[in-house]
């Protein structure tokens, strides 16, 4: 890598970190193209240049451009379309190679080529002295070198050949002072396979020869035209192709650094067939007298498959319309799909029938590859783009026909009051309606109202109700009642975080005489609507009689389980020891960090969870291996760098540290405008040991001593909601999906780079800390930031007290809605807690004594304080 770096001038635009490998486009050579020879010699520039643009957008590095032609004024070609190039900014941000065998059209070039360039080529053809004039040019006008094996006996074919003229090409220019790393070597790449016994070694020679360069002239690249090592395949894209990638596998980690190729033109190398990949290396590495036979054999037999990437691409379209439909639904290629629609729209009478008939059966193809574990859930996201596409441009014409498809059924989906959960739903909606449901999504934070009254407007076949947050459980018990009330039949289904079997057995079921359905995960909610749909009635029984068990349980568990009153479990609690010194931050107060640089936030990221989001599991980078998850990883990459660049995103937060001391169960905070009390909760189930204690977060803060204790809000800020609504409203859920999922990553990136930033500079009790960003996702760091809603405290409603001693909305603009959720869906708020013992730990079950006394210290009725706990009620 550092040897790209040393190009000088070069570096930022070709050092690609991830590939480690410069390409070379060879489409703008006249020798090589016999369309771009024809564009040249027609002086139609126009789409010359459009060869070149496609090249840059194809991943080309740097332009090889050649104009060698008997019918052609080489050195006027050059210049005039040097001097085009310069004016197309998407073409000129990569280097030109000016690629000739003619010394005046190099000059030609050197001359009107902005930037630095590079010449192909010198070498020792000639003797010594022109060379060496060659080379002093080139180095005036500062650009860098291919430097050929040839010689005065002429070209290097044998590795040690090769090196004879390497070596000594580079002392000669090591002695006029030509920049080592403005040199590139090309040892010259011969053709495999041609049945010459002198070409046997033409791969693994050219491969030794880059080791070589590696080795003894480390600071200096080395070039290859690849698509000479195929060149007896002529006509045999398959494998010409196979070919080069294999090559180019070996020879990039023996030292090749650049190639000339096209990049549109590369199959990737797992993707070869592995009978043939085995043929070829033995035929790169000479590995026995019949490999060359075994390589042409094998050709013949493949003679006429096309296999380049563009035609790929391409040879789908040849297929009859239906099966063009089948696979753009597949493939969630939506290119074509409007067309092809149009095209056989009139080949039926009513539109509806396109939607019952070719495209439900193409999705329903993919419903079966979703179901069997041959698709994942990204692909099958934009599937679902392609399917919405179509039927949005058959919507008009069906109106005009007046006439309804006819799905499996109509399933409403809504996201609960006060909640603003959105992915998960998305993810069943999508899901759904690739299985042929019809989906009314009412968004998030709806009244109960609203969700029964449009059920019963629509008559739809199920309603189901999402969640996240505690409070959303009480929401889902309020509209099954109001379902009860109003005398209704319709099934319910139950999902997203907080929900649970138990909870919707026990809590929902009991009061709905009606099948309420809880979905584990999205991908289970095509198998379970559609069985519920199909037989309603014994679906039920079956489900009465396994919710009956699980109540049964519920109870007998509850049972069992003892509890300690409210007194006992605090005289049990975590007592600080009386030496413990409590670290003085270094800041304190309420303070704002609004331009938080987001590639410094990236580096913060953990990706684990984000491919959870995608039902991809695994870890992060290890899940890479899941080409699935790479793709996701790869499209994610894109969105976060044009954010990068765009500069339009920033992160932003608000935290402060205050003194503070516990009393009793409660937190109490000096801030400037008085003291604020934050409630905490403790354990009260009984533990085995007898010298177990039973944690509350109180007890991480001092009762006598002056101590401190922070809270935190960030938030990855109302962009990527408005954008992840704006592709919806558009039917591309994949890209909603990708904001959403992103913004939730990048806001837990904050939170772990403010948290780091609160421990080593504003608190500053560890100072000294230095770890890598694994080791902050395995919270190996002094200190915890715990979140409301989460298992320590699993209570929303104290993020009330975090909101008013930091001004939150008024600073960083979150918002709660009235169950305490946080808007933009992209935010976490937490506290603070320095204290070397201080952890994370599940609050479990409490007793109704806790309850009443925390309403008490709250002020508000038992029975509000039920909803707000309702997850944690032992009763
Ligand atoms: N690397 C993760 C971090 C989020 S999960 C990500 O990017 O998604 C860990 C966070 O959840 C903690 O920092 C804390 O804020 C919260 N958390 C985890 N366990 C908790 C518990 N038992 N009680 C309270 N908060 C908890």
């Amino acid at each position: 890598m550092e040897k790209y770096l040393q190009l000088s001038g070069l570096e930022s635009l070709i050092v690609r970190p991830e590939s480690n490998f410069i390409n070379i486009g060879e489409r703008t050579n006249v020798a090589g193209s016999r369309r771009f020879l024809r564009l040249i010699k027609e002086k139609n520039y126009q789409e010359a240049l459009d060869i070149a643009r496609k090249q840059v957008n194809g991943g080309a590095q740097i332009l090889d451009i050649n104009m060698d032609d008997g019918l052609l004024n080489g050195v006027e070609a050059m210049q005039e379309f040097l001097l085009l190039i310069a004016s197309e900014p998407d073409i000129a941000r990569v280097p030109i190679m000016i690629d000739s065998s003619k010394w005046e059209i190099i000059e030609a070039g050197l001359k009107c080529a902005q930037g630095k360039c590079v010449v192909n080529s010198i070498s020792l053809k000639s003797g010594e002295e022109q060379f060496v004039e060659q080379a002093k040019y080139i180095q005036h006008f500062g650009a860098a070198v291919v430097v050929m094996a040839f010689d005065e006996k002429g070209q290097a074919d044998t590795l040690a050949r090769r090196i004879e003229i390497i070596e000594r090409s580079a002392s000669i220019l090591d002695k006029i002072g030509f920049p080592p790393e403005d040199i590139i070597y090309d040892p010259n790449v011969f053709p495999i396979a041609t049945g010459l016994p002198e070409h046997q070694r033409s791969g693994i020679d050219f491969i030794e020869t880059c080791k070589w360069i590696q080795k003894n002239l480390p600071y200096s690249n080395v070039c290859g035209g690849i698509s000479n090592i195929s060149f007896s395949f002529r006509g045999n894209n398959f494998i010409r192709e196979a070919i080069h990638s294999a090559f180019l596998y070996h020879a990039i980690p023996n030292g090749l650094t650049m190639g000339i190729v096209n990049p549109n033109q590369l199959e990737v190398y797992d993707e070869i067939p592995k009978d043939l990949r085995d043929i070829i290396e033995e035929v790169i590495f000479n590995k026995n007298e019949v490999a060359s036979e075994k390589l042409i054999e094998y050709a013949e037999k493949t003679q006429g498959i096309t296999s380049n990437k563009e035609e790929k691409t391409e040879a789908w379209r040849a297929f009859e319309l239906e099966k063009r439909i089948e696979f753009a639904l597949v493939k969630g290629i939506d290119t074509y799909i409007v067309e092809d629609i149009e095209e056989i729209r009139t080949s039926f009478e009513n539109p509806v029938e396109i939607i019952e008939g070719p495209l439900m059966a193409g999705m329903s193809v993919v419903g079966d590859y979703f179901g069997s574990g041959k698709m994942f859930l990204p692909q099958v996201v934009k599937s679902a783009r392609v399917m919405k596409k179509a039927v949005a441009y058959l919507e008009p014409f069906i109106e005009a026909s007046k006439s309804e498809a006819h799905t499996k059924g109509k399933i409403l989906l809504a996201t609960v009051k006060g909640d603003v959960h959105d992915i998960g739903k998305n993810i069943v909606s999508v899901v759904l309606a690739c299985n042929s449901y019809e989906i009314i999504d009412l968004g998030i934070m709806v009244s109960e109202e609203t969700i029964v009254n449009k059920a019963i407007e629509e008559g739809v076949d199920a309603i189901g109700l999402s969640g996240l947050i505690t409070p959303s459980l009480e929401e889902m018990v309020t509209v099954a009642k109001l379902l009860e009330e109003k005398g209704q039949n319709i099934p319910l289904l139950i999902g997203g975080a907080t929900t649970s079997i138990t909870h919707t057995a026990v809590k929902i079921d009991t009061v709905y005489n009606c099948p309420v359905v809880y979905i584990p995960d999205a991908s289970k909610a095509v198998t379970i609507v559609s069985e519920l749909l199909q037989d309603k009635s014994q679906f039920e029984n079956h489900l009465n009689q396994k919710y009956e068990e699980i109540r049964v349980g519920y109870q007998r568990k509850n049972e069992q389980k003892t509890f300690l009153n409210i007194a006992d479990a605090r005289a049990h609690k975590f007592q600080i020891a009386h030496d413990y010194a409590p670290a003085i931050p270094r800041l304190q107060g309420v303070h704002e960090e609004q331009n938080i640089p987001l590639d410094f936030i990236e580096k913060y990221i953990d990706w684990s969870p984000f491919f959870w989001t995608w039902g991809i599991k695994g870890m992060y980078p290890k899940v890479l291996k899941n080409p699935e998850a790479q793709n996701l990883f790869d499209e994610a990459q894109k969105i976060l760098k044009q954010l990068v660049d765009g500069k339009k995103v920033r992160t932003r937060g608000v935290w402060g540290i205050f003194p503070a001391k516990s009393e009793e169960d409660d937190i109490v905070f000096e801030t400037n405008k008085g003291s604020r009390r934050f409630l905490t909760l403790r354990q009260q189930e009984q533990k085995t040991s007898k010298k177990a204690h039973y944690w509350a977060l109180s007890d991480f803060v001092h009762q006598k001593k002056q101590d401190y204790v922070g809270c935190f809000a960030v938030t990855a800020g109302a962009y990527f909601d408005e954008k992840a609504e704006h592709y919806k409203k558009i039917g591309d859920d994949y890209q909603s999906m990708m904001h959403l999922a992103l913004a939730d990553r990048l806001a837990e990136a904050t939170a772990e780079w403010l948290h780091e930033k609160i421990r080593k500079e504003y608190w500053a009790y560890a100072e000294e800390e230095s770890l890598e960003n694994k080791d902050l996702i395995q919270e190996k760091y002094q200190g915890i930031r715990p979140a409301p809603g989460y298992p320590a405290c699993p209570d929303h409603l104290e993020k009330d007290a975090i909101f008013e001693v930091l001004e939150v909305s008024k600073r960083i603009g979150i918002e709660l809605t009235e169950n305490k959720a946080m808007t933009p869906l992209a935010s976490i708020s937490g506290y603070y807690f320095a204290h070397p013992e201080a952890q994370y730990f599940g609050l479990g079950k409490i007793g109704k004594d806790q309850v009443e006394d925390y309403a008490k210290r709250k002020g508000m009725s038992i029975k509000e304080a039920e909803k707000w706990l309702a997850t944690s009620l032992n009763y």
